[in-house]
């Protein structure tokens, strides 16, 4: 977490952040919080000596068989005693609300990130390929499921509720397909593949900096501090948690593909049709953890959004790429691009990705730390961004590469983990 004393230097910048993302926080409230906390704790050890001091004279007074003389003391003694007791419950009280008052403390965002209080206001930097135009007239990612026998949301909501899906047949393999293709270029990109927990203790949430201000969209498991990620990122960052690591061979490169849940609150009815927003999805992840550098880290935010750039071209999809704005962003991070990918039924570009870099505000929580040339113990910086995310990805995948016979073209990058497959048919 900050410094204290960073706080108090960069007030306003913190308020002004907090403001910008939306978050409910007064920066002055903790300074007097923690105003308040110095001058109880120069109180409370000021009792402490002063109780110690009197209680010493007593035993004094007591070997020397002036039990009398003692009695005065004593009751001196036992009101510093009470006094204390007073101020160090209040002390308590005091640290707990500065506890939870640092915690909702936002990440500056940088210098180029938009002004803006939505996604509306995000800003386009960067367009590649062409939405198709199409001869006929084209079916959405629903329709199109349904007919090839792949996506079936009504038996998804019988055995789950709303938001829920099930994937049957080629659709099966086309989801595994694309998290395989992207695992393997990340691996290609030198990532190293993890299988990690994903009910995780709130400490991991807390650390990763989606608690509190993201507690609302976890689901939590009765009867226990363990909670379902939302997104690997937090098994991945939470990997190294507390630890010193080695980076003199260059960043640490970690992915993992995990189902992720969400409960999505605040969204009700939006995005309700299809398998753009759904409780339960799979995500292919990327986390790089390096030297506490914001040039590097800025390098690696480019880098890791290109991985994400490189899945898209071998699957053909015509994509752009946005500026998150401060409004749109959360609480943990400092600069975010947002992929979004053409999806014909939406005639608009729907967000697949989302790559951020949050510099040294989750390895501060996390306590993930390095050595740097002087030996000196530095925080890291860490970024993340999705590889893939499944099944939003097989909207744009369905929808723009279906044909007027009703087959779905299947990319050449994508037909070895498909048995050779070079489209998909209804009557398969
Ligand atoms: P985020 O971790 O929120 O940046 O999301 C990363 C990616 O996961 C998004 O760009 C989507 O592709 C996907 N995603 C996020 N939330 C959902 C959801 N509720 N349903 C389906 N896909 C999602």
């Amino acid at each position: 977490m900050l410094e204290m004393a960073y706080i108090r230097e960069h007030g306003e910048l913190l308020q002004r952040t907090a403001d910008g993302k939306g978050i409910a926080l007064s920066v002055e409230e903790l300074l007097e919080r923690d105003e308040r906390r110095r001058s109880l704790l120069r109180e409370v050890e000021r009792l402490r000596g002063e109780r110690n001091r009197l209680s010493e004279v007593v035993g004094k007074l007591m070997k020397q068989g002036a039990a009398e003389e003692a009695e005065p003391v004593k009751r001196e003694a036992q009101a510093a005693n009470d006094e204390l007791g007073v101020l160090e419950a209040e002390l308590a009280e005091v640290e707990a609300d500065l506890r939870r008052l640092m915690l909702l403390i936002p990440n500056p965002v940088s210098a180029d990130t938009p002004e803006g209080k939505s996604d509306a206001d995000n800003v386009e930097v960067k367009r590649v390929g062409e939405p198709p135009g199409f001869e006929f007239a084209p079916l959405d990612h629903v329709e199109l499921g349904e007919r090839l026998g792949i996506v079936d949301l009504p038996r998804g909501v019988k055995i789950g509720g709303a938001r829920q899906y099930v994937l049957k047949g080629a659709g099966w393999h086309l989801h595994r397909a694309v998290q395989q293709l992207a695992m393997d270029v990340l691996e290609s990109r030198g990532f190293t593949p993890l299988d990690v927990p994903l009910m995780v203790r709130g400490e991991a949430l807390r650390n990763t900096g989606f608690f509190p201000t993201g507690e609302d969209q976890v689901f939590a498991i009765a009867e226990e501090d363990r909670y379902l990620v939302g997104t690997s990122e937090v098994s991945l960052v939470s990997y190294l948690a507390g630890e010193i690591v080695e980076l003199d061979g260059g960043p640490i490169r970690l992915a993992a593909a995990t189902s992720c849940f969400r409960r999505e609150i605040g969204s009700s009815g939006r995005d309700v049709h299809g398998l753009y927003r759904v409780h339960q999805f799979s995500k292919v992840e990327q986390v790089v953890v390096c030297e506490n550098d914001p040039e590097l880290s800025e390098r690696l935010l480019q880098e890791i959004t290109d991985n994400a750039e490189q899945i898209l071209r071998l699957l053909e999809l015509p994509y752009r790429i946005v500026a998150v704005c401060i409004g749109d962003m959360s609480q943990k991070t400092h600069k975010q691009y947002d992929i979004e990918t053409w999806m014909p039924s939406r005639q608009a570009y729907g967000e697949t990705h989302s790559a951020s870099n949050l510099l040294d505000f989750q390895a501060r929580r996390a306590n993930i730390r390095y050595r740097d040339s002087e030996g000196k113990l530095r925080c890291c910086h860490t970024l993340n961004n999705t590889a893939i995310a499944t099944p939003r990805i097989l909207i744009p995948l369905l929808e723009n590469h279906q044909r007027a016979d009703g087959s779905v073209y299947v990319p050449r990058a994508l037909r070895p983990y498909l048995g050779g497959r070079e489209e998909l048919r209804p009557d398969d």
